[in-house]
C-alpha cells in the first residue's frame, strides 16, 4: 500500500502536541512538538497557529487532510471525554479545525489511530488481523479483526487494557481491579517497585535498574511481564491475529518484561493460534503516534 498524498498527522496528548507534514514516514517534510497549554481554547488556538504555520511556509502540494490522535473517546469529528486533557465534555474539535483550515479533519482515538498508521504505512500492510499494543503509562489497543477496525457499539470497543484478569487485584485508573493495565502498565510497574521496595522509581527507572541487575527490579518486570502474557492470551483466543506489535514507552523495556509475555502466548493460547502469530515491537513505534494520526486521512 503506502501513499504518496502529503498529509498532516497531530498527536495530542496531556504534555505535548507533536505535528507531522509528511508524504510517508520514510519522506517527512516536518516534524514539530510544542508543550500542551492549559485550557481548551488555549489548545485549540495552538493548533489553529500551529497548523496553518505549517501549511502557509510550504511550497507543497495541498494536503489531503489533517489526523488529529487524541488520548480519549471521540465521536465522529469531535473529542468526547479525555481524562488526560481539558476536553471533559463533547467538543466539536474536528468542525472547529475544518472551519479554521478548510482542510477535511478526521479524528481518532490514539491506540486505534496507531493501528490504522501501522497498516497503512508499518509491518501490518495487507494484514487483516492484528493488533497494537500501546504499552505505556497504560495500556491502550488498536484491533483490526476481518479488516476492519473494532470500534464496537459506542466506538468504545478495543479496550484491551481493561480486561479484567485479577479478581481484587490493583485498583486501574479505570476504577475496576485487576485490569491488565492496573498489572502490566508503566504505572503498575512502578507501583509493583514501590510496594516491594519502599523506593519511589519510574518504569523507566525500574528498567534500567533491572538491567542493572537489581533483583526486585527484574522481579517486577517478569510478573508484569506474566500479566502482559495473559493479557496476549485473551486477545490471541478472542481475535485469533495474525500479528500483535508493541508501541509505547514500555516497548523499549529489557527482555526480562517480554520473555515470561512471549513463552505465556506461544504456549497457553488457545489450539495453535499463539503459535505462529508473530508478537514484535513495532518499527514505528518511536513515531506511531504522529504517523498514525497523519494517516488517518487516507482511511
Ligand atoms: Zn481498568
Amino acid at each position: 500500500m503506502g501513499s504518496k498524498r502529503r498529509t498532516i498527522g497531530v498527536d495530542l496528548g496531556g504534555t505535548g502536541i507533536s505535528f507531522i507534514d509528511m508524504f510517508s514516514p520514510d519522506e517527512v517534510n516536518v516534524r514539530y512538538r510544542i508543550d500542551t497549554p492549559k485550557t481548551r481554547d488555549e489548545i485549540v488556538a495552538a493548533l489553529i497557529g500551529t497548523l496553518r504555520g505549517l501549511m502557509e511556509k510550504r511550497d507543497l502540494p495541498k494536503p489531503a487532510g489533517i489526523g488529529v490522535a487524541v488520548a480519549g473517546q471521540v465521536g465522529e469529528k469531535s473529542i468526547v471525554f479525555s481524562p488526560n486533557l481539558p476536553f471533559k465534555t463533547e467538543y466539536p474539535l474536528g468542525e472547529e479545525l475544518e472551519r479554521a483550515l478548510d482542510l477535511p479533519v478526521t479524528i481518532e482515538n490514539d491506540a486505534n489511530s496507531a493501528a490504522i498508521g501501522e497498516r497503512i504505512f508499518g509491518a501490518a500492510q495487507g494484514m487483516d488481523d492484528f493488533i497494537v499494543l500501546t504499552l505505556g503509562t497504560g495500556i491502550g489497543s488498536g484491533i483490526f479483526a476481518n479488516g476492519k477496525l473494532l470500534r464496537g457499539h459506542t466506538g468504545a470497543g478495543g479496550e484491551a487494557g481493561h480486561i479484567p484478569l485479577l479478581p481484587g487485584g490493583p485498583l486501574c485508573g479505570c476504577g475496576q481491579k485487576g485490569c491488565l493495565e492496573a498489572l502490566a502498565s508503566g504505572t503498575a510497574i512502578a507501583n509493583a517497585y514501590r510496594e516491594k521496595t519502599g523506593k519511589i522509581a519510574t518504569a523507566k527507572e525500574v528498567c534500567g535498574l533491572a538491567a542493572q541487575g537489581d533483583a526486585a527490579a527484574q522481579e517486577v518486570l517478569r510478573t508484569a511481564g506474566e500479566w502482559l502474557g495473559a493479557g496476549l492470551v485473551a486477545l490471541i483466543n478472542l481475535f485469533n491475529p495474525q500479528a500483535v506489535f508493541f508501541t509505547g514507552s514500555l516497548s523499549k523495556a529489557p527482555d526480562i518484561y517480554f520473555e515470561p509475555a512471549l513463552k505465556k502466548a506461544r504456549e497457553s493460547s488457545f489450539g495453535t493460534s499463539g503459535k505462529d502469530v508473530v508478537i514484535e515491537v513495532s518499527k514505528l513505534a518511536d513515531a506511531i503516534g504522529v504517523i498514525g494520526a497523519a494517516s488517518l486521512p487516507l482511511l
